[in-house]
């Protein structure tokens, strides 16, 4: 592609560094930023910017947040008793959607994947088996979505925590096999997690 401004041509470069995003798709939002006020290029890029600077991770729950404890976390209505183990804050805003939940969340930021060179200590699993440890858990529900590595991720997990007095349940498979938890519709996610199943129970599906 040839273009008539090195400045357009770094704009271009740089928005087609994002997913799915080629570099024709590049020109075309970079000539409609140029069409559009200058404010709304301003408030875009100053809303990336305080989204990289001052967006947290809850530190115990690991979501996104704007605050050291999330909005979940800090609510004392919520059953802190129950954790959720979920991949990322997509997961949490699925399951918020169904309005059906009232524990807590744990985000893991991923799964195990050995393809991926991803192993159990990049993700945050360590703290959860620790809140386990801690005491007043009482229920652990798995709710990462039904592919090799969540099942690899539940089980890793569901080892180091099955000797503690708590009940480890996984979301009934409503959820398609392979399927991504945040893409399923709320009503299917909503019942999945009502029926709820042991997780012993699914390993010997
Ligand atoms: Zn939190």
């Amino acid at each position: 592609m040839d273009f008539p401004s090195k400045l357009l041509e770094n704009a271009v470069n740089e928005m087609a560094q994002l997913p799915g995003i080629g570099k024709r798709t590049a020109l075309r939002l970079v000539l409609h930023l140029l069409r559009q006020p200058i404010e709304q290029t301003t408030s875009l890029t100053t809303a990336l910017d305080l989204l990289r600077t001052e967006i947290k991770y809850c530190r115990s729950c690991y979501a996104l947040s704007d605050t050291h404890l999330c909005e979940i976390c800090e609510k004392p209505s919520r059953d802190h008793s129950i954790i959720c183990v979920v991949e990322d804050v997509r997961d949490v805003m699925a399951l918020e959607n169904t309005q059906l939940y009232k524990g807590i969340y744990h985000v893991l930021g991923g799964k195990i994947s050995p393809i991926d060179g991803i192993g159990p200590s990049q993700l945050n699993i360590q703290p959860l088996i620790e809140k386990v440890k801690n005491g007043g858990v009482n229920e652990i529900i798995f709710a990462l979505s039904s592919t090799m590595e969540g099942d690899t991720t539940n089980f890793y997990i569901y080892k180091q925590i099955k000797d503690y007095e708590i009940i480890t349940s996984t979301i009934a498979r409503g959820i398609a096999v392979g399927d991504e938890l945040q893409y399923a519709d709320e009503v299917t996610l909503g019942r999945s997690l009502i029926h709820r199943v042991p997780f012993e129970t699914s390993l010997k599906v």
